[in-house]
């Protein structure tokens, strides 16, 4: 959708719920252009990953979300659903979402790959490269005011390089031409929980940033 119709559709469904119509399901209907590429996803075979996945993992949340969190790639919880952030670290996530008072249902949720690395490794390079073409397109679809990344592989999509959370995190940045800020995969917050309050920080941060 272009950004004028999209930021339109915007202006309306904020008169709406000032209007009372709190409950208006936003999320991509069938025949939408996000929901006819998360079809393609689902028949994509354009890296190895293709070969062990159970199902692909293309995203969830409303199709003119503000909010838009990218992972690295979906666990073994997530492969076995089709849904993003459904294990343990979905828990984590959502523990993180309520400390930093966003509510997931008004964020979208996806991965920078849409198919489970076997034995959750990292994505590779070249698989990282096949796929990307399909976050840039629900990106340019979904145009969210502001993006989280969540831990090195999703780092690597402005750095180039599968490190350097550390060192990064918090620090506003631009991927494409979104607005995007780095934190802490879910993952390591549960093996590090004194990162938790960091990572929530940088969520209201990110939560400042959508006017
Ligand atoms: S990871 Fe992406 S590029 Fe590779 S098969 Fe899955 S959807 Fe296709």
């Amino acid at each position: 959708m272009e950004d004028s119709k999209k930021n339109k559709l915007k202006e309306i469904l904020v008169l709406l719920k000032y209007m009372g119509f709190e409950k208006i399901d936003v999320r991509s209907p069938n025949t939408s252009p996000l929901s006819n590429l998360e079809k393609a996803v689902a028949g994509c075979k354009k890296c190895r990953l293709h070969e062990t996945r159970t199902n692909t993992v293309f995203g969830e949340g409303p199709a003119n979300a503000d909010f838009m969190i990218i992972g690295e790639a979906p666990g073994e919880r997530e492969d076995e659903q089709g849904l993003p952030f459904v294990g343990a670290a979905g828990r984590e996530l959502d523990i993180i979402l309520e400390l930093a008072g966003i509510d997931r249902k008004d964020i979208y949720i996806t991965n920078v790959v849409k198919c489970r690395p076997p034995g959750n490794r990292n994505p590779d390079m070249d698989e990282i490269e096949s796929c990307i073409g399909y976050l840039k397109r629900q990106l340019e679809m979904i145009n969210p005011e502001v993006i989280i990344l969540l831990g090195n592989v999703a780092l690597s999509l402005v750095t180039g390089t599968a490190s350097g959370i550390t060192k990064m995190r918090g620090k506003k940045m631009k991927y494409l031409s979104y607005t995007a800020i780095p934190t802490f995969h879910p993952v390591y917050v549960i093996r590090n929980p004194r990162s938790r309050e960091l990572v929530a920080k940088d969520l209201k941060e990110a939560k400042r940033c959508i006017g």
